[in-house]
């Protein structure tokens, strides 16, 4: 058994505090990741903070017309808010197509940006994983594979960032804002999280101490046409194999700006500007979303059992961007 001590923070400074004044100390929020990596010996804090009590659970309005997403409030809370239901429902789909009513009430946002890849062998401590243990080779690459990268995967890892919610996040532009040892900074999505290289134990940029206190989402919430497309295993209580968040501006039947990322795919939350500027100013036509789903694969590598995932994001891309070209009432999750 591994013991661990606890304090509760009661303000975001002494969180900051209390977590950088023990080495190995972690923040605790919803506990649905970290609690299970601590009974599975993957991770071992010598001291937990529980962030829980801290006043970050609000969802408020921002000056420049955005909203602000604490970091405590629930997956749940903010899924069913009124404004992102109602300005950015693309957060709302993925969201709700996460993880099960259960989870979801005690997940919080800060904790979804955080949890931890769902490779097999990193929970696996028998088998050696270079993100647990950095160094001893990954059991993935010559093994079974069939959750795992085909973009921006390293010799040294091919796990992927398990999130829904972090593929509508990347795709909106969000901001995340964090406290830590020097002070408050923000952090743009599509910076937040990392991709493997040599230092596949490293998942996001933020620096040790780090407290996420907000989500800050941009004015423009692509409300009229979006989709949220998941594909997987099962219907519901199951993670990506490949997801894909599609948004569009459009006058008439002309794509005006285009926002794309696909999750289960790699490391971080993926997303290629470059795909997405090839639809601006043209039709929106199943020809031009097949090119881009060619764009967006070219270059995937699979690794045997996962091969399957090149021709599926592919497919996928050009059936979010359908169902986001139709409107907002098609734009479903699936
Ligand atoms: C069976 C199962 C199925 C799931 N299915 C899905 C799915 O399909 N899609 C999906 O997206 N997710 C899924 N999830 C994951 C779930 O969404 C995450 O476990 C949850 O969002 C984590 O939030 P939490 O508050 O419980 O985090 P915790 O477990 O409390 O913490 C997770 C990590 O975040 C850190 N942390 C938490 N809050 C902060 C903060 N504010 N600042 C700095 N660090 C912080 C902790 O130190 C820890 O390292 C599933 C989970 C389970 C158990
Ligand atoms: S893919 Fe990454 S997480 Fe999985 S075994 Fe290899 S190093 Fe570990």
């Amino acid at each position: 058994m591994n013991s661990f001590s606890y304090t509760r923070a009661s303000d975001v400074s002494s969180a900051v505090h209390a977590v950088t004044s023990e080495p190995g100390a972690m923040f605790i929020a919803g506990g649905t990741n970290l609690i299970d990596l601590m009974k599975e010996n993957v991770a071992r804090p010598p001291h937990l903070v529980d962030i829980t009590h801290l006043p970050l659970n609000r969802i408020e309005e921002l000056a420049d017309g955005g909203l602000r997403l604490g970091a405590l409030v629930t997956n749940t809370d903010t899924a069913y808010n009124a404004a992102v239901e109602r300005r950015y429902p693309i957060l709302s789909r993925a969201i709700l197509a996460g993880a099960s009513p259960q989870l979801r009430n005690m997940a919080t946002n800060g904790g979804n940006l955080l949890q931890r890849t769902r490779c097999y062998y990193f929970y696996d401590t028998s088998t050696p994983c270079n993100k647990r243990d950095p160094g001893v080779g990954c059991s993935a690459i010559n093994g079974f594979n069939r959750i795992h990268a085909i973009l921006g995967t390293s010799d040294q890892c091919i796990a992927v960032h398990p999130s829904d919610m972090c593929v509508a996040l990347v795709a909106l532009d969000a901001v995340v804002r964090v406290t830590g040892k020097e002070g408050d900074r923000a952090i743009p999505f599509a910076d937040f999280h990392r991709l493997p290289g040599d230092t596949p134990q490293v998942d996001t940029n933020l620096r040790p101490g780090d407290i996420i206190t907000s989500i800050d989402l941009p004015r423009k919430g692509f409300a009229e046409h979006y989709a949220y497309l998941k594909v997987r295993d099962r219907t519901s209580y199951a993670f990506a194999l490949v997801s894909v968040a599609a948004a569009l501006e459009m006058d008439g039947d002309t794509i005006t700006e285009t926002r794309l990322a696909l999750g289960g795919v790699a490391h971080k939350p993926w997303r290629n500007v470059d795909a997405e500027a090839m639809l601006n100013g043209i039709k929106a036509t199943k020809d031009h979303f097949e090119a881009v789903g060619e764009a967006i694969v070219r270059g995937a590598k699979g690794f045997g059992h996962n091969m399957f995932k090149i021709d599926l994001a592919r497919r996928a891309v050009v059936r979010a961007l359908q169902h986001a070209a139709r409107g907002a009432r098609t734009g479903r999750s699936a």
